[in-house]
């Protein structure tokens, strides 16, 4: 099937340069377009931590060539889920056949070593189709939904053709689309820390960099209270993000970024945790709160020839390590949607397109991932580790496993929707992105009569 009459290059603005930002100028560049990235800042000086690539993530960053070395993941081997107080393993997910079943391996990266992996594939002169261009300390304070008119805060203003909002959880773009967010504080705070896994052995600590592990404690039983660590970095970086109820500490109006707080801080909450890991917590370095708003799902992602991405679209709670790998999928449902196989010239019918595919599967994750916070057993993976005695979760019917995240075939679903639109029949043999008769976990068969 083909809707490709009247495909033509667009000269597109990305407002933002994020991991979702770069995402989208890679897709884009890639499907003939010429991109331009507006960021507001100029990168200097960040403080990171380790942020997840599933295969729903990984298979992008292959399909688009982004060299991967260059962000120096640790390729993850499990996920385990350790007792609070004695550190015993409670559930494990073994993550050996992963590749094998997915095709695609389960990357975690150090943010600023994934971003600029793909800022360097989006602006490299080589590759496909024409680098994108970054314009750094161009901060977006309006866009005239009816000229494609950007305004920036330095004065500058640009006409562009398409306009994708990658500007992250505060999003100035989206007020510009008219959704005012449903947000709240969430009940739970957290800090997050660095620990060199070199230290941690000199020191003859625990060494979980071994393990190549995403590693909880922990998030059972309804408590608030969690330690996720992941490493990062090659294995040389425990990334630590520390979880505890808002009333013992509310960094609901801090920012990340500032002077790091005292190691006091982060062990404060937690007087009966594993000794091993609060051992490594108290060696932490960089502590940086980390703000936690729970948003109900936005009515829409696009209005005329403007769209959101990324955290911009369907902020989510970090409990399901998704965040980063659904701003990659939004950036690869733009790429295919603006392909000379898909895009018809009509932008906004398009952005509608875009909609109909990302919406419903994000804000499903992003739902998943508030349940997750007060409960491990929601999260991939462990949601299908039944026999575990701590197991129980709100509805078995509506659990996210890993099937759904990574069976996904985003050209399907592209094509049913696009189809949708143009009023035609779809025939093939997916439902939203996945196989009619795969049997997921929660006794769910696609494409059954309910
Ligand atoms: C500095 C920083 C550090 C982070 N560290 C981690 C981490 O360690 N672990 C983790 O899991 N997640 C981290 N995140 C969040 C994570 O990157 C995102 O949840 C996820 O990757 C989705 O990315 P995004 O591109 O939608 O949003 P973001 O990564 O938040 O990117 C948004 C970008 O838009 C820019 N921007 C904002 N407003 C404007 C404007 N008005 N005009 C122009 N540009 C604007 C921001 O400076 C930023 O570069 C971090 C985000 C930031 C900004």
């Amino acid at each position: 099937m083909r809707y490709s009459e009247g495909w033509r290059p667009l000269n597109v603005a990305i407002v933002g340069g994020g991991i979702g930002g770069m995402s989208a100028a890679i897709a884009l560049r890639r499907a003939g377009h010429q991109v331009t990235i507006y960021e507001k800042n100029d990168f200097a000086g960040e403080v990171g931590a380790s942020v997840s690539c599933a295969a729903n993530g990984t298979r992008w960053l292959h399909e688009w060539d982004v060299d991967i070395a260059k962000g120096d993941p640790v390729v993850l081997k499990k996920l385990i889920n350790r007792d609070w107080k004695t550190g015993e393993p409670v559930s494990v997910y073994d993550l050996a056949d992963y590749e094998e079943r997915w095709g695609y391996v389960y990357n975690m990266f150090h943010r600023q070593k994934m971003h600029f992996m793909l800022k360097e594939s989006a602006l490299a002169e080589e590759g496909k189709g024409a680098p994108a261009v970054l314009k750094l300390n161009h901060r977006c304070s309006s866009i005239d939904l009816e000229t494609n008119v950007i305004d920036f805060e330095n004065g500058y203003s640009a006409k562009h053709d398409l306009i994708v909002g990658a500007d992250g959880i505060g999003s100035v773009v989206r007020g510009i689309l008219g959704i005012t967010p449903e947000r709240r504080p969430s009940d739970q705070s957290c800090l997050h820390a660095n620990v060199d896994a070199d230290e941690a052995a000199k020191l003859g600590l625990a060494n979980y960099s071994d393990d190549s592990a995403l590693e909880y404690w922990g998030g059972q039983e309804g408590k608030w209270d969690k330690i996720v660590l992941s490493p990062c970095n090659g294995g040389k970086l425990l990334s630590y993000y520390c979880f505890f109820p808002r009333e013992q500490g509310d960094n609901t109006n801090q920012t990340w970024g500032a002077e790091g707080r005292p190691v006091e801080d982060l062990l404060k909450p937690y007087p009966a945790l594993d000794r091993q890991v609060f051992n490594h917590l108290a060696i932490g370095k960089e502590i940086q709160p980390w703000r936690l708003w729970v948003h109900d799902p936005y009515p829409y992602l696009s209005k005329k020839n403007v769209c959101l991405l990324g955290d911009a679209g369907h902020p989510m709670m970090p409990h399901q390590s998704q965040g980063a790998c659904m701003a990659i999928e939004d950036a690869a449902a733009l790429g295919i949607l603006f392909s000379k196989n898909a895009f018809n010239g009509n932008v906004e019918q398009t952005l509608e397109a875009y909609q109909l595919v990302r919406l419903p599967r994000a804000t499903r994750v992003q739902a998943a991932a508030a349940k997750a916070a007060y409960n491990i057993n929601e999260r991939i993976g462990f949601s299908c580790n039944k026999n575990t005695a701590t197991y129980k979760v709100e509805d078995p019917k509506n659990i996210l496993t890993i099937e759904e995240m990574n069976a996904y075939d985003m050209y399907s679903d592209v094509n049913e929707k696009l189809a949708r639109i143009a009023g035609i029949e779809y025939d093939d043999n997916y439902v939203s992105g996945l196989p009619v008769g795969l049997e997921l976990p929660n006794g769910v068969t696609i494409g059954a009569k309910l």
